[in-house]
């Protein structure tokens, strides 16, 4: 495990969008500034690291859950669906084949 800068809040550990009130705390990090996560972790492609889900500027990445970052554990290579974005081209939500992390586990052959 390591710890990260929380990027929803960017580490400020307030509610970035003031929510609930302009004192909320961070939902991601609980008022921390940073996350722990597992490593290795890569940058999530899918909010481009901001951990805000694109779709809708005020929640969370469904794919980092704010983060920013994601765990990718083992071999792992490009996936050819989204050709890495994490995007699925034809609903732009999270790619399935990939969860949104633009790359995946490589099987062995
Ligand atoms: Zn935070
Ligand atoms: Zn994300
Ligand atoms: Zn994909």
């Amino acid at each position: 495990m390591t710890e990260i800068k929380c990027a929803f809040c960017k580490g400020k550990g307030k509610d970035p969008f003031d929510l609930l009130s302009e004192f909320a705390t961070c939902q991601v990090c609980a008022g921390r500034g940073k996350v722990k996560i597992e490593e290795p972790v890569i940058k999530c492609v899918y909010c481009k690291g901001t951990g805000v889900y694109p779709h809708n500027g005020r929640v969370t990445c469904t794919v980092c859950n704010g983060k920013g970052s994601v765990t990718v554990k083992g071999p792992s290579e490009v996936c050819f669906k989204c050709k890495g974005a994490g995007v699925a081209i034809d609903s732009g939500f999270p790619c399935i084949e990939c969860g949104g992390k633009g790359v995946k586990f490589k099987k062995a052959r």
